[in-house]
């Protein structure tokens, strides 16, 4: 995984200071590096079957789609509040830095959908929780949270400690 570490940028103080940026954009340019991501994304699931991927605005787009179509899952988008124009259910939390809000639609999930939820990095665990949350309430079963990269001083595996957390780098 040393090789995909050369395409994870680092931008110091954005978007605000102090924070150190882990940007995805070199990674998503090279089409090589797409697939080792891919390929240890899915390794991680292993060989558990999986209904659907929620992958979180919006950085969890993009490898949401190609895990989903890997894993022959639907793939549900997590958005941010006002993008989504059907029946909805929303939940508002913390950040790195700022606040948020996410939603989701109530059909995306049925009751006892296996889903995986994906996100490019878990700092603090704000948002995988409040996705974790959104899904539980619509029935959904939870089989793993899986990430491009953890960054492990902000500790945002205890927020999802019911869950398995599994990641391709950790910082
Ligand atoms: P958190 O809720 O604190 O776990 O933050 C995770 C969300 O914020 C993800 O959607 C990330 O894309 C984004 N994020 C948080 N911190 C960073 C960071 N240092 N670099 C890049 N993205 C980040």
């Amino acid at each position: 995984m040393s090789t995909l570490q050369h395409y994870i940028r680092d931008i110091k103080d954005f978007p605000k200071p102090g924070i150190l940026f882990k940007d995805i954009t070199p990674l998503l340019q090279d089409a090589e590096a797409i697939n080792i991501c891919l390929k240890a994304l899915v390794s991680l699931v292993g060989n558990q079957s999986i209904d659907k991927v929620v992958g979180m605005e919006s950085r969890g787009f993009f490898f949401g789609t190609l895990l989903a179509q890997s894993l022959n899952a639907g793939f549900v988008p997590a958005r941010k509040a006002g993008k989504l124009p059907f029946h909805k259910l929303s939940q508002t939390y913390r950040l790195e830095y700022g606040e948020n809000t996410l939603e989701i639609h109530k059909d995306a999930i049925t009751k006892g959908d296996r889903v995986l939820i994906h996100d490019d990095v878990l700092a603090t665990g704000g948002t995988a929780e409040a996705v974790c949350n959104l899904v539980k309430q619509l029935g959904g079963q939870i089989v793993q949270c899986n990430f491009i990269m953890q960054l492990t001083s902000l500790n945002g595996k205890d927020k999802l400690k019911h869950h398995t957390v599994k990641s391709v780098l950790n910082y």
